[in-house]
């Protein structure tokens, strides 16, 4: 039976090795160690061609990794008009790309609340990320965007503003469980009761086969009052992964889970060992 999700990292595995390299390279190494999820980290911009992302895309069919992108930090879906129009390439470029390389997901940063209130920064933004969806299908493209749950208080990014844009068809959140317990600010968000109602809010909002296939960012993090610091190895952190996952299991919950500590790789399999000891899966 495979496990009920595929464990990965966000960026190539840090100990790839040179030949081949790359991305090709990366999910290869990945499959080896037993990672079958990987994350394209395109986070600095798209710079990719079509021969690339056609390699790319045989070798994750090869190797039996699922992949997805992590679109670039500068979008912002609350930027001024004329700004987004700029903004939105890195959007859609990603999920272009992403798509010819084999990518089902595409994550990115929501943007800044520019210190309005949530609900009015919703309602601007929605209809924006609406219209991305739209051409993306109009173009035959059928990626699923993941708008992230964020760390820091002062950026789009609750549990509650992801869960309002994925009222969007084709938007589904990305769950990043160290970005909710950060943004907490005063280690809550952090026990088996308080995970289980996040992911009951997220079954009412998304229904059971959305709950199957979730993706999810884990790694250890540091905060203070404005949230989110920095990410940190799983040892160091005082997240209790234990009661996330038992958690997960409770809540029938599957899909995949990619790690952004800073050792990737070595994290990611801590995560894969610590889910089969709770859930009782065997590979
Ligand atoms: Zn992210």
């Amino acid at each position: 039976m495979p496990l009920s999700f595929r464990f990965g990292t966000v960026g190539s595995p840090q100990a790839t090795p040179p030949k081949p390299g790359g991305t090709v390279g990366g999910i290869q190494y990945a499959a080896s160690i037993g990672l079958h999820a990987l994350e394209l980290a395109w986070v600095q911009g798209v710079r990719v061609g079509e021969t690339t992302c056609a390699a790319i895309k045989k070798a994750g069919e090869e190797a039996g990794v699922a992949l997805s992108v992590h679109g670039p930090y500068y979008i912002n879906l609350n930027a001024d008009d004329e700004k987004w129009l700029r903004l939105r390439k890195y959007l859609t470029d990603a999920a272009h790309f992403g798509n010819l390389a084999g990518a089902t997901d595409i994550v990115f940063h929501p943007g800044s609340y520019f210190e309005r209130p949530a609900d009015e920064v919703l309602a601007k933004v929605a209809p924006r990320l609406e219209g991305v969806v739209d051409e993306l299908r109009a173009a035959g493209n059928p990626v699923t965007l993941r708008p992230e749950a964020m760390g820091k208080v002062a950026v789009i990014g609750s549990l509650e503003d992801v869960l309002a844009l994925a009222k969007i068809p084709g938007v589904v959140p990305c769950m990043d469980f160290a970005h909710l317990h950060a943004r907490a600010t005063d280690g809550t968000m952090n026990t088996y009761d308080e995970w289980m109602r996040v992911l009951d809010a997220y079954r009412r909002a998304l229904g059971d086969a959305a709950m199957k296939q979730m993706h999810i960012h884990l790694s250890g993090i540091e905060y203070g009052p404005r949230g989110e610091k920095n990410h940190l190895v799983m040892e160091e952190a005082d997240l209790d992964f234990k009661a996330l996952f038992r958690a997960l299991h409770a809540a029938g919950a599957g899909g995949r889970l990619l790690c952004e500590s800073p050792v990737l790789e070595v994290d990611a399999l801590k995560f894969r060992a610590l889910w089969m000891e709770i859930s009782g899966e065997q590979e």
